[in-house]
């Protein structure tokens, strides 16, 4: 089959389009075809090197999986091939004190599904059954790839941690990203005000018509000012925080007292000063969030085919054309996600 491989860290030149060796299903899992793989800032990560992750080269990227079964493995039931799915992309252990009590997201041995098996960086991949979810035909093969990070992120962080109710207002730091658009839809689909902060008013007016009430562009406005004029300086109940750097201190002034801030990222400062004394007087709460539920996922895909929310896809690359892809990705200008399509 034909995959995107690298072979040393670096960057988009170190990615090769080879013909590798076919996958082949082993005992409990199918063999999948795969139709589109969304990219993720994790991806140039791993590609770089940096990330965290232990990664053996050669090394094929894609963790955001949609495809069709074509062959099932020994000992397969209950899964037919045709059967279009997405896989679930932790890889939990199920025996853990954390996955026995329905908090797999906490498990002590998760891991990503594309540092076990290979990733969707290629034409087909072989995943255990244990991981895989029906993907309803209403979903296109792109927007069912764009759904799972994003929307499962967006959902862990909003209602399981942030705890959102009907009537309060949230802050939604930058909201162009793939995970603010979809924090944006369900947001707004719970019955909160939203309020959200980007770097351009281009980005500002696509999430307006997706819901958004109030945007504020970080780049040319104060934030803070913006969230007290906007609630009559009271301040928000949920900030929902995955940039880091500055707009941590940001989020945190923007916060009402007893307000929750709630973060699953850093990308642009991942160590940051902290002012404790208002923090505590006003009896604010730091939430952090990682990963998400398989049942949030599946409740998110509901969602998707009753129309209540849609994946957003910017662009749809060849696989051959990786680099363009992760390029595009890389300049952070998009509106939704990246997907390729082998
Ligand atoms: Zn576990």
């Amino acid at each position: 089959m034909k995959a995107i491989v690298f072979h040393e860290f670096g960057g988009l030149d170190v990615l090769q389009l080879e013909d590798v060796a076919d996958p082949r299903p082993g005992p409990g899992e199918v063999l999948i075809d795969v139709a589109a793989c969304a990219l993720n800032h994790l991806d140039v990560d791993v590609r770089e090197g940096v990330s965290r992750f232990p990664v053996d080269l050669p090394f094929i990227l894609g963790i955001e999986v949609v495809g069709r079964i074509t062959e099932l493995g020994e000992g397969v039931e209950g899964w037919q091939v045709g059967e279009r799915v997405m896989p679930f992309l932790m890889a939990m252990c199920g025996e853990c004190i954390y996955c026995r009590t329905g908090r797999e997201s906490l498990c002590t041995s998760a891991g990503f599904i594309s540092f076990s098996t290979s990733g969707g960086y290629a034409e087909r991949l072989a995943c255990s059954v244990k991981h895989l979810m029906r993907v309803p035909e209403e979903l296109s093969d792109e927007a069912a790839a764009a759904l799972q990070i994003a929307f499962g992120t967006a959902w862990h962080m909003l209602f399981t941690r942030g705890r959102l109710r009907a009537g309060e207002t949230v802050l939604i730091n930058s909201v162009g990203s793939g995970i603010g658009s979809a924090d944006v839809q369900l947001a707004r689909l719970a019955g909160a005000t939203v309020i959200g902060d980007a770097s351009s008013d281009a980005k500002l007016a696509r999430a307006a018509e997706l819901g958004m009430d109030h945007g504020i562009n970080h780049a040319t406005q104060d934030v803070v000012a913006e969230v007290m004029r906007l609630t009559d300086g009271r301040g928000v109940d949920l900030v929902y925080e995955h940039v880091g750097g500055e707009l941590f201190q940001k989020g945190l002034d923007s916060l009402g007292k007893d307000g929750r801030m709630v973060i699953c990222g850093g990308h642009s400062g991942e160590v940051v000063p902290f002012d404790i004394i208002p923090f505590f007087r006003a009896q604010k709460s730091v939430i952090g969030s990682f990963v998400y539920t398989r049942d949030e996922v599946e409740t998110c895909l509901e969602l998707a085919r009753r129309g209540k929310i849609v994946p957003l896809v910017h662009d749809v690359f060849p696989l051959a054309d990786a680099r363009g892809a992760m390029s595009t990705m890389e300049q952070r200008e998009q509106f939704g996600k990246i997907v390729l399509k082998p």
